[in-house]
């Protein structure tokens, strides 16, 4: 076991948009593969026909990718344990489930959904508990156990429909090793007996997942803590099938919880309080609602990255930002707790924020290019760099860079108004007027000039600056914000510093 080569599996549903805890969960596999030199499988679990979605899949691998996170081995890319799609893979799981009736682990149950139904009700009735399917009921029911040899082949000789269940032993103790959680004792008799198997010749999750785990050789389950319970039975299965020699290690990782910290974090939480919580935007093939992803909300592919990663995950110093480099170096399951990781959508953005002040001006503006076009805006690409230099440290997205600099390119079409009746007086107009005289003769018309020119003339003057600062800005940018004053005239060229300041003058005055 000790040498046994890594290989860890991502083994997503494809009944839906995948969730970024699922996304997380990719990445601690691959994080872990790739600091251990060992294989990253993506495995799809396609057995649950009623719930599979079209479409899901793709969006599967496509997030995967955007993230970085590259599949070694599994689908779409294939291997040596070939085939990584379940469904594909139906005739491999019924010889197990039949190994498992030859060896008595196992058995056949023709129990109706309605009669099993009716059950449950009865039980709740009564109030004898929750009914399971288990060492007590199952005496009483039909299946194998309790029907004549002859009338089970018969029923299956008619293709009465069936399933396939576990037969848990009583009284037995199931010692779980987990990494993250420690040791955990679970007595048999407090489980059910699971369907490993249906008459449509499909495992469940259950029976496909030991089989392909074991069969890929995966050396690591990393997997989400809602898993948890279904370890005993998974570690029941190796022994049963003659495999427990060979049992992957396990890792439950902690869940992802709402901003509040109270409960699981889900889709309706995003839709709330405005953050995705999927990777990327989804279309929902039967409602065609679509819900919103952090790759078409503007997020770096590295920033939801390390987002992802300090969820549940700490390194263990107060170091924040991490490329996957890095994340590859510093990772391992040790560090990984077993609390709950809450979702912090504000600390999110500080995050892409951090990403975006990173990139260079010309990679910035070439995100912003397009939007500027489509603003109608004529692009100068210099002046845009410059612009994005100037404003990057206001934003945390790419797309809020129009609202910080619409004005280097726009000319305000309003001006603040509450701002405009607290300042502008009476003389501002004429304040403004010999300003505008002033700057006429600034050459070159450069900020530090320009300022010092202007600061010269209200001293000497005898003007406070407060009276004509904030109306300059007011008539160039239209509100009170922006980064200094003069370097805003300096890119706005002095033509179209004055004429700013003449408009105003000639709409406010
Ligand atoms: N198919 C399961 C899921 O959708 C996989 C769980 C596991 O990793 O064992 O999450």
């Amino acid at each position: 076991m000790k040498n046994k080569k890594i290989r860890v599996r991502f083994a997503p549903s494809p009944t839906g948009p995948l969730h970024m805890g699922g996304v997380r969960t990719a990445l601690f596999n691959y994080l872990f593969a790739r600091r251990n030199k060992g294989v990253f499988i993506l495995r799809i679990e396609d057995t649950d026909r009623e719930r599979y979605v079209p479409g899901a899949e793709d969006y599967i691998t496509e997030s995967l990718k955007w993230c970085g996170i590259e599949t070694d081995e599994g689908v779409p890319v294939g291997g040596p344990c070939e085939p990584y799609r379940q469904s594909e893979r139906k005739e491999i799981y019924r010889q197990y489930a039949l190994q498992l009736i030859e060896s008595g682990d196992a058995y056949y149950a023709f129990d109706t959904p309605g009669e099993l139904e009716k059950l449950r009700k009865d039980y709740e009735k009564e109030k004898k508990g929750v009914f399971q399917y288990d060492s007590t009921t199952r005496k009483t029911l039909s299946n194998s156990l309790t029907l004549s040899e002859s009338e089970v082949k018969d029923r299956l000789t008619v293709g009465e429909p069936f399933v396939i269940r576990y037969r848990m032993p009583e009284n037995e103790t199931v010692v779980l090793n987990d990494i993250i959680r420690g040791k955990v004792e679970v007595n048999t008799s407090t489980l059910d007996d699971k369907v490993l198997y249906k008459s449509d010749g499909m495992p469940t999750y259950h029976l496909a997942n030991v089989v392909d785990d074991h069969l890929m050789e995966v050396s690591h389950v990393i997997r989400g803590e809602e898993w948890l319970p279904s370890l005993p039975l998974h570690i029941m299965l190796y022994r049963s099938l003659g495999w427990d020699s060979q049992m992957p290690q396990f890792a439950h990782l902690p869940l992802l919880l709402k901003p509040s910290g109270q409960g699981k974090l889900s889709k309706r939480d995003g839709d709330r309080m405005g953050f995705p919580v999927f990777p990327l935007q989804w279309k929902d093939p039967d409602t065609a609602e679509i819900v919103p992803g952090y790759r078409e909300e503007g997020y770096f592919a590295e920033a939801f990255v390390n987002i992802l990663a300090l969820l549940g995950w700490n390194p263990g110093t107060e170091k924040e930002i991490f490329s996957m480099e890095e994340l590859i170096e510093a990772f391992s399951l040790e560090k990984v707790g077993k609390s709950g990781a809450r979702f912090d959508p504000e600390k999110a953005k500080w995050f892409n924020h951090k990403y975006l002040i990173s990139r260079s001006n010309k990679e910035l503006s070439k995100l912003f290019i397009p939007l500027l076009r489509e603003k109608g805006v004529e692009v100068q690409p210099e002046l845009v760099e410059k612009v994005v230099g100037l404003v990057k440290e206001r934003v945390s997205f790419a797309h809020e860079l129009w609202e910080e600099s619409r004005f280097f390119f726009v000319r305000p079409e309003k001006y603040d108004q509450q701002v405009v009746k607290k300042r502008w007086k009476s003389d501002t107009s004429l304040l403004l007027k010999k300003v505008s005289e002033i700057l006429e003769k600034v050459d070159p018309f450069e900020a530090g000039v320009a300022e010092e020119t202007v600061k010269k003339f209200l001293e000497q003057e005898g003007i406070g600056a407060g009276r004509v600062m904030l109306p300059l800005r007011i008539a160039l940018v239209g509100e009170s914000k922006g980064p200094g004053l003069f370097t805003i005239s300096e890119i706005l060229g002095k033509e179209e510093t004055i004429a700013r300041i003449k408009e105003a003058v000639a709409k406010l005055a």
